[in-house]
């Protein structure tokens, strides 16, 4: 049983987790998600293809976030023939505690699938959010102008929502290729594969929004890599299952995967995600990187192979 008193994200939390972006495919076992807040209850979207709940107080932001996931499923079962089951939760920091993730429920805001296809999202603004974003008058002044575009708001303050919003598709991507059976024979590919999902969806349809998907990844990798201890795919294959790199460096790699997420789209176009899509169904055997690589540059397009065979050269 989870209580419900006001709770104030720890500062701690939130240092250790800053400039993160720890969105992985990792479905945490716990009991059916229900709310035993009666005097606060769920409400639920309905006529909706996939499952919406939502705090009270809300609806029109669940109605905005229904759209935009309704809309990407429409395109992803056009390009790619296939539908997921999901349910979405879109909470209040008084409703997190009970639905997120064990480990994830002091960090409101943080975007995760906490069960398989149980994906729970924040429905406002929140100190995890805040806490990715330096002072902007301390960044590059070109980065600086971007992040201007894609964070600001009217008042003169900057709002991460516009990236962190996005990122429910990310973790939606994840219940696409689980419940498809398909084979991603590498971790890396699990997130890059989830992250081409996201970003041609966002060029091919909603192209006003790719300052927002694409300005946090360019400010992170232009910031180098010289910090973090792991930069390989091969430590990233082996550190993936217990997040053994750590949360930055973990959220260093997801950037370096969006980042290549966008090469591939702009190198071989909207094809690419339904190629990858089929190779990735029909590939079910075991195969060597060597295999593998081979296989994803004559099969799918040299965009996708040259992720793993440049990446140490960036
Ligand atoms: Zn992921």
């Amino acid at each position: 049983m989870t209580t419900h008193s006001k709770h104030h994200i720890k500062h701690r939390s939130i240092r250790i987790i800053v400039g993160v972006l720890l969105l992985c495919n990792i479905a945490f076992a716990q009991d059916t998600l229900k709310s035993t807040n009666e005097s606060f209850p769920l409400e639920e979207l309905k006529d909706y293809t996939q499952t919406f709940y939502y705090s009270q107080g809300y609806e029109e932001r669940a109605i905005s976030i229904a759209m935009f996931m309704e809309d990407a499923g429409t395109y992803f079962q056009k390009e790619i023939g296939f539908t997921p089951k999901t349910t979405l939760y879109i909470l209040a920091p008084k409703h997190w505690k009970e639905f997120a993730a064990k480990p994830l429920r002091e960090v409101y805001g943080f975007p995760h699938n906490a069960t398989s296809g149980q994906l729970v999202i924040a429905a406002e603004d929140n100190d995890f959010w805040r806490s990715f974003l330096p002072p902007v008058d301390s960044l590059h002044p070109s980065i600086a102008a971007d992040v201007t575009t894609a964070y600001g708001k009217l008042d003169g303050s900057f709002s991460m929502m516009p990236f962190f919003d996005l990122l429910a598709l990310h973790e939606m991507g994840h219940s696409y290729t689980s419940q498809a059976g398909l084979n991603m024979h590498r971790y890396w590919m699990g997130e890059l594969f989830v992250n081409i999902m996201l970003h041609t969806y966002i060029a091919e349809k909603q192209p006003e929004l790719l300052p927002a998907l694409e300005t946090f990844p360019n400010m992170v990798i232009g910031m180098g890599k010289a910090e973090f201890k792991f930069t390989s795919l091969e430590d990233f294959e082996e550190l993936y299952p217990t997040l053994g790199m750590g949360p930055k460096n973990y959220g260093w790699y997801q950037c370096m995967l969006h980042s290549a997420a966008k090469d591939i789209y702009h190198s071989g176009g909207e094809i690419v995600l339904k190629k990858l899509w089929n190779a990735l169904e029909k590939h079910q055997e075991e195969m060597t990187d060597e295999e593998f690589i081979d296989m994803l540059y004559k099969e799918v397009h040299p965009s996708v192979a040259n992720v793993y065979l440049n990446w140490n050269k960036t």
